[in-house]
C-alpha cells in the first residue's frame, strides 16, 4: 500500500466528517422562532419537522418556500397548541444521518489502530533491514568523473607530494608499470601529528588520478557485534574492485590496527577480527590491479607489526609540522579569497608560528577573519591576525577578570621574573611579549618564540627550566613569600628535568641510560614490559639527580635575579603601566637597570 492511500483515506474521511457542517445542504432561510411564530399565526405554515438532537425546526410555507429556526428539544404546550389550531402538519424526528457520516465515527478507531500496527510493524523490518546491512560499509564514494582536491589545495611538502606521484601515475595507468612489471606498493602509510594534511592528502591523489575515493575511519568499522568489521572489510575490498581503479583510504587506522594480544585484558575479538580480515584482503588482490590503499595514522609505533611488512603497508610517508616556508604557502591557500588589508605580512606572521599545524593555521586565518568582522572592518588587517594569534596561543583573554592590586602587583613580579631570566639567559628562546591580561587560565604569560629546531642542547633545558623558575624566585626576592601561582611552572619543570635525566642521558650521574617514559597500556603497549625495570638504588638516584637539577636551576634564577634587581623592578613597572610590553622593551629595561648604555640585544626578535 502506498504512503499516499493512508493519507488520501484519511482526508477523505475528514471531508465527510466536516464537510456537512461547514457547507449545510439546506437552502431554508433562516427566521427567529417569533416570526416563526407570527407565521404560523398568519396561517402561512403548512407543515414542520422538529429534529430531537438539534431543535432545529424546518418547515414548509403554504407558497411552497421553506424556512428554519431554532427551537426548544420539545414545543412549549403553548405553541403546540398555536400549531394544532392553524391546522399545520408537524412531525419529530431523530435524524439517522446518511450511511457514511454514520460509519465514520465507529470506523475511524478501527483504521487509527490498523494504521499503527503497520506502522509498528514497518519499523521493526526497517530494523531487521538494519540489522541484515550492518555488515555493508559505510564507506563514501566519490565520484570518480569529478575529483575535487588536487594537490594543488595542499599546500607546501614538495617532498610528500614527489613521494605520492607515484602513486597518482600508478593510477592513472597502471597498465604502463604491469608492462614493465614494476610492483607498486600495495598499501601507503601517512604518518604525521594531527592537523598536518594527511586526510587531505589522500583525497588530493584520488583527485589527481582521477580515480574513485573509498574512505572509511578505523572507528567505522567498530560495531556492537563480533565478526561486524571483517565482514565490513571485505565489503570494503569488494566495493573496490567493483569500480575498478579506487583509492581506499582507512583514516585513523590505529583503531582498528593497534598490537594484537596487546593491552589490558588481552585481545580484543572483534578488533583483532577486524584487523586479520583486513591483513587478508590486501594479500587478496594483486597489486597490478589498480587499487590502492591508504591509511593514516598520527600512532605508527602502536601498529600491529604485520600491518607494516611488504605487500601491506610497506611505504610510509612522514606528513611533518609545516616548517616556516610551507607555513607561508599554507597561510596563502586559506587566505585565499579572503579581503586582505594592505598591512598583512603573512612572512611574519608563518615565523611567528612555529609548531602550528595545517589545521590550526587554517583555524588562525578563520579566527582572524572573525575577530575583522567583529571590528566591523571591510578587511582583515595585521591587527586581526595578531589577535587571532593572541588568542590560539595564549587562550582568550579574560577581560571580565578582576585582580586586586597586591595580586596584580605579584603576577607582575613573576611574569618579570620569567621575562628578564628570558632575556638575560644565553640559551633561552628569544622573548616575545609579556603581559599581565588574564589569559585561559593564566594570570600572566611569557611568550618566547621558539626557533625552528629539531634537537636541543642539554644547556637550553637547564635555561628553560631556569625561566620557569623565574617566576617564583622573583616573588620570593621580592615579597618574600610564595604563591599558588607557580604550579604550571614546576610541573613543567619538573617534567623537563625526569626527562633530562630518564630520556635524554643528561646526567652525569645516571649516565647514558634511557629508561623509558611511562608505557601507554591502553593504547597498545605490553603490560608486562612496562613495568619498571631498574633496582631502587637506580630509582633513588634519578629522583636525586631531578631534584639537584631544579634546585641548582633555582639557585641560578635567584643569583641572576638578585644581580638584575633593579631591570626586575623596572620591568615589572611597566607590565604595571602597560599591561602587555614586548620583548624589545624588556631587554632595553635590563640594560638600564644595569646602569648599561641602551643597546638592543640581539636576543629579542623584530616581531
Ligand atoms: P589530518 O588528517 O592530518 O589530521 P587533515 O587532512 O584533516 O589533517 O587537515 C585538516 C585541515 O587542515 C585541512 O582541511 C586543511 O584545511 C588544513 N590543512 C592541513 N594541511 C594543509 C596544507 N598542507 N595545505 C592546506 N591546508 C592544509
Ligand atoms: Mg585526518
Ligand atoms: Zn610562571
Amino acid at each position: 500500500m502506498p504512503k499516499w492511500a493512508i493519507w488520501a483515506l484519511v482526508a477523505v474521511a475528514a471531508a465527510l466528517i466536516i464537510g456537512p457542517r461547514l457547507w449545510p445542504t439546506t437552502t431554508a432561510t433562516k427566521v427567529t422562532y417569533t416570526e416563526f411564530l407570527e407565521l404560523v399565526d398568519n396561517g402561512e405554515v403548512q407543515s414542520v419537522t422538529i429534529n430531537n438532537l438539534s431543535n432545529v425546526i424546518s418547515g414548509e410555507l403554504r407558497d411552497g418556500s421553506s424556512f428554519e429556526t431554532t427551537g426548544a428539544t420539545a414545543l412549549s404546550d403553548a405553541d403546540e397548541q398555536l400549531l394544532k389550531e392553524k391546522g399545520v402538519d408537524y412531525d419529530y424526528v431523530t435524524p439517522t444521518g446518511n450511511f457514511f457520516t454514520d460509519l465514520i465515527p465507529l470506523l475511524l478507531p478501527f483504521f487509527l489502530i490498523m494504521g499503527f500496527f503497520l506502522w509498528m510493524q514497518r519499523r521493526a523490518m526497517g530494523q531487521a533491514g538494519n540489522i541484515m546491512s550492518i555488515g555493508r560499509s559505510k564507506a563514501k564514494n566519490y565520484d570518480a568523473d569529478k575529483p575535487s582536491t588536487t594537490f594543488a589545495d595542499v599546500a607546501g611538502y614538495a617532498g610528500v607530494k614527489q613521494e605520492i606521484k607515484e602513486v597518482v601515475d600508478f593510477l592513472k595507468m597502471p597498465e604502463r608499470f604491469k608492462e614493465i612489471g614494476a610492483r607498486v606498493p600495495k598499501g601507503i602509510l601517512l604518518v604525521g601529528p594531527p592537523g598536518t594534511g594527511k586526510t587531505l592528502f589522500a583525497r588530493a591523489v584520488a583527485g589527481e588520478a582521477g580515480v574513485g575515493f573509498l574512505s572509511v575511519t578505523g572507528s567505522d568499522f567498530m560495531e556492537m557485534f563480533v565478526g561486524v568489521g571483517a565482514s565490513r572489510v571485505r565489503d570494503l575490498f569488494q566495493q573496490a574492485a567493483k569500480m575498478g581503479r579506487a583509492i581506499i583510504f582507512v583514516d585513523e587506522i590505529d583503531s582498528i590496527g593497534r598490537k594484537r594480544g596487546a593491552g589490558l585484558g588481552g585481545g580484543h575479538d572483534e578488533r583483532e577480527q577486524t584487523l586479520n580480515q583486513m591483513l587478508a584482503e590486501m594479500d587478496g588482490f594483486e597489486a597490478t590491479e589498480g587499487i590502492v590503499v591508504m591509511a593514516a595514522t598520527n600512532r605508527p609505533d602502536i601498529l600491529d607489526p604485520a600491518l607494516l611488512r611488504p605487500g601491506r603497508f610497506d611505504r610510509q610517508i612522514i606528513v611533518p609540522l609545516p616548517e616556516v616556508e610551507e607555513r607561508l604557502a599554507i597561510l596563502k591557500v586559506h587566505s585565499a579569497g579572503k579581503r586582505m588589508g594592505n598591512d598583512v605580512d603573512l612572512d611574519t606572521m608563518a615565523k611567528a608560528t612555529p609548531g602550528m599545524s595545517g589545521a590550526d593555521l587554517a583555524n588562525l586565518v578563520n579566527e582572524a577573519a572573525l575577530f575583522a568582522v567583529r571590528r566591523g572592518s571591510t578587511h582583515i588587517e595585521r591587527i586581526d591576525f595578531e589577535n587571532a594569534r593572541d588568542r590560539v596561543v595564549l587562550g582568550a583573554s579574560r577581560e571580565s577578570l578582576i585582580l586586586n592590586a597586591e595580586e596584580k602587583r605579584a603576577t607582575a613580579y613573576h611574569e618579570g621574573g620569567h621575562a628578564v631570566l628570558a632575556t638575560v639567559l644565553p640559551h633561552s628562546d628569544p622573548l616575545h611579549k609579556v603581559t599581565i591580561l588574564p589569559r585561559g587560565m593564566a594570570l600572566g604569560v611569557t611568550w618566547t618564540l621558539p626557533e625552528e629546531r629539531h634537537t636541543y642542547s642539554r644547556e637550553y633545558f637547564e635555561d628553560v627550566i631556569c625561566k620557569a623558575m623565574g617566576g617564583r624566585v622573583a616573588e620570593m626576592v621580592v615579597f618574600g613569600h610564595l604563591n599558588s601561582g607557580a604550579a604550571n611552572d614546576l610541573e613543567q619543570s619538573t617534567n623537563i628535568a625526569r626527562r633530562m635525566v630518564r630520556e635524554w642521558g643528561m646526567s652525569d650521574k645516571v649516565g647514558p641510560m634511557a629508561f623509558a617514559g611511562q608505557q601507554q597500556v591502553f593504547l597498545g603497549e605490553d603490560l608486562m614490559t612496562s613495568g619498571r625495570e631498574y633496582s631502587d638504588e637506580t630509582a633513588r638516584v634519578i629522583d636525586e639527580e631531578i631534584s639537584r637539577i631544579l634546585h641548582e636551576q633555582e639557585k641560578r634564577a635567584r643569583a641572576l635575579l638578585e644581580k638584575h634587581r633593579k631591570g626586575l623592578d623596572l620591568v615589572a613597572q611597566a607590565l604595571l603601566d602597560q599591561e602587555t610590553i614586548d620583548g624589545a622593551l624588556v631587554s632595553r629595561l635590563v640594560q638600564q637597570g644595569l646602569g648599561e648604555p641602551e643597546k638592543v640585544s640581539e636576543n629579542s626578535p623584530k616581531l
